[in-house]
């Protein structure tokens, strides 16, 4: 099957691509690109010749794919004529967790919405307004999904939804805490909630007024009140620490005794790992089409997606695996030490944060781990000379690159034009462009409006610049936010091969452990209570650090047998007892 997908937003009056397609459009006697209405066509029986045209619009406005053969039965939804495709669907299951893992803009609020039976599926012919249900059910093989549509086409089924972009629900609800979730208490449960999610404290305070990981907690929260026949969560742990990860993890897991079908889209694989019964991938192109994978055991489809190759489809989606360092014994080839300090104290308001002694090398990345709210950010500010402890010492000989936690931009022009000003030329070509430009494909983005940057897409050019900036200590405050799960590996792997080949140091904070696995030589860890006093303790070394970290969190991980990757053992499970015994929360090996 052969699709053409135009991007519309890269395709406007006056821009490159609408330039080079209005030339072409009708030049051909066939027909293929055509012109009506303010809007371009592409046929997709067009001669090869207009194909090719098609194929070399600029600024990548147009998607020409070539699909195998066997997903010619299995396009469930198509926008318009050069719109997306969707193929198969996610598969809700009684009393499992299903999870989902994949990029965004593949048709995942696409998929949400014809399950909910919001959106009516069109199976590819878009022609036809309302397609009968009968049809459609008839079109999906026997078994659990064909069984789940005709209840949706018969009945109606309720689906509960906690949304990805959580930053918008100030806007949308003005009120307190408490009125929102008496809202939608639909069983009484409010208090049993409130108390799972330790947002009793916040049930007075407006929706503006939350931090991210507290606005996080309440959206769920939310959800869980309603009462649904399918609940699904997309990217429930951003802006969560890992002790809130795996408390969600829990609650979550507690809808399947409720008999309930569950939905999980998440980025974190050690928690989606952990979460789910079955998994399905979703690959395909950005905002051309989106394939989902059959239900598949949660370890060997996340051993796939690592590995880059799905062998029951026979696809590659990633031309390298993503690999976990085994038996390396890190951080003694580092360096001389560039910043050091000791017994640094500081007030704001309430807050008090004190450190140990510490010391950061070149060529050492140390990861830093902790709560929400023990002073992270604060640490990294003083380090970054944003201000001054109030008592002990810290030196540093050394320049600064900093990624603030919070990535916005005001820059108008492109993201090529942001880039220049930035990191003037240098961004474009040599070590930079193949370590850190490629990988975190921002290469993809430059045509793209600076300000109009998705939060993933936006993150990604923001620890462009910080590492391409001229330093000698990159602080990265929580780059894995936004990112998927692949961007996330790639990112930790730009962050390594650029201090170990430029000699330099970096200290990254972060929540998702298979991130700070690969990206850490060494580990900071932040112990304390949220909001009212904190303690940083290290630089320690990996495993040491690990041990530390996790035995506060109550978590133990080992280490997958083929690919080497942490997992986390289920709590209570005899590993996690025996390991507990041992002292040895992670093995590093
Ligand atoms: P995801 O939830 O995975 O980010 P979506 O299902 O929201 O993906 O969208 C997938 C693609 O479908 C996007 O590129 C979007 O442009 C396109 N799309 C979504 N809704 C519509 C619509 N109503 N009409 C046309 N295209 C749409
Ligand atoms: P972390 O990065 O570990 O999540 P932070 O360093 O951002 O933690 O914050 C630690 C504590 O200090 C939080 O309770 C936060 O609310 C408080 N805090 C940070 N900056 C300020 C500020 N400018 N004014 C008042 N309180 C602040
Ligand atoms: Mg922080």
């Amino acid at each position: 099957m052969r699709v053409a997908v135009l991007l519309d937003e890269r395709c406007k009056p006056n821009s490159p691509a609408y330039n080079y397609l209005l030339k072409y459009a009708g030049s051909c006697g066939a027909e293929c690109i055509q012109f009506e209405e303010n809007k371009f066509r592409i046929l997709e029986t067009a001669c090869p010749v207009c194909f090719t045209r098609a194929k070399l619009c600029p600024g990548d406005a147009v998607k020409i794919i070539n699909l195998p053969k066997e997903l010619d039965t299995d396009l469930t939804h198509r926008y318009g004529e050069n719109g997306f495709g969707l193929f198969r669907l996610p598969v809700p299951r009684e009393e499992q967790v299903i999870g989902i893992l994949g990029p965004n803009g593949m048709g995942k609020s696409t998929a949400i919405n014809i399950l909910s039976g919001s959106l009516r599926p069109n199976l590819g012919e878009w022609a036809i307004e309302i397609k009968d249900w009968d049809e459609i059910i008839e079109s999906f093989p026997r078994g659990e999904l064909r069984d789940y549509l005709t209840t949706v086409a018969e009945e109606g089924v309720k689906i509960a939804v906690k949304p990805q972009y959580i930053d918008k629900l100030p806007k949308i609800f003005e009120g307190k805490v408490s009125e929102l979730l008496e809202r939608v208490d639909d069983r009484g449960e409010i208090e049993k909630y409130t108390k799972l999610l330790a947002i009793e404290g916040i049930m007075e305070r407006t929706l503006d007024k939350l931090s991210g990981g507290e606005l996080q907690r309440v959206a769920i929260a939310a959800t869980l009140l309603k009462e649904a026949d399918v609940y699904f969560f997309d990217e429930p742990s951003s802006y969560l620490d890992i002790y809130e990860r795996m408390r969600i993890v829990k609650i979550i897991q507690g809808l399947v005794e409720r008999g309930k079908r569950i939905l999980v889209i998440e980025h974190d694989l050690a928690i989606l790992d952990v979460m789910c019964d079955l998994l399905q991938i979703v690959y395909g192109e950005r905002a051309a089409y989106g394939i989902f994978t059959q239900p598949r055991n949660t370890r060997t489809a996340i051993n796939a997606y690592l590995d880059g190759y799905l062998p029951e489809e026979n696809v590659r989606i990633r031309d390298k695996p993503i690999q976990f360092l085994r038996g390396r014994v890190r951080g003694e080839e580092v360096g001389q030490p560039i910043l050091s300090w000791g017994d640094m104290e500081k007030k704001i308001g309430d807050f008090h944060l004190k450190t140990e002694k510490g010391k950061v090398r070149s060529a050492e990345v140390v990861g830093v781990v902790g709560p929400n709210a023990t002073g992270k950010t604060t640490m990294v500010k003083m380090i970054a000379g944003e201000f001054e402890p109030d008592s002990g010492w810290c030196t540093m000989d050394a320049k600064v690159s900093y990624k603030q936690q919070h990535v916005s931009t005001n820059f108008e022009g492109s993201v090529q034009n942001w880039l220049d000003s930035e990191l003037g030329m240098k961004w474009r070509s040599g070590e930079f462009h193949t370590q850190v430009i490629r990988p975190l494909q921002v290469d993809q983005l430059l045509d793209l409006q600076a300000r109009r940057l998705s939060g993933g897409e936006l993150q990604a050019v923001s620890i462009a610049i910080c590492l391409g900036k001229e330093a000698d200590l990159y602080l990265l405050d929580e780059p894995s936010a936004h990112l998927d799960a692949n961007a996330r590996m790639e990112t930790a792997k730009a962050i390594r091969r650029t201090m170990e080949s430029n000699e330099k140091a970096a200290l990254v904070i972060d929540h998702d452990i298979y991130f700070i696995d690969i990206v850490s030589d060494s580990l900071l860890v932040f112990e304390g209570e949220g909001g009212k006093k904190g303690n940083a303790v290290g630089p320690l070394n990996l495993r040491k650090g690990m041990n530390k970290f996790l035995s506060d969190v109550d978590v133990t991980f080992r280490r997958d047998h083929d690919s080497h990757r942490p997992r986390i053992n289920k709590p209570g499970s005899r590993k996690d007892r025996e390991q507990k015994i041992d002292g040895e929360h992670f093995y590093v090996e």
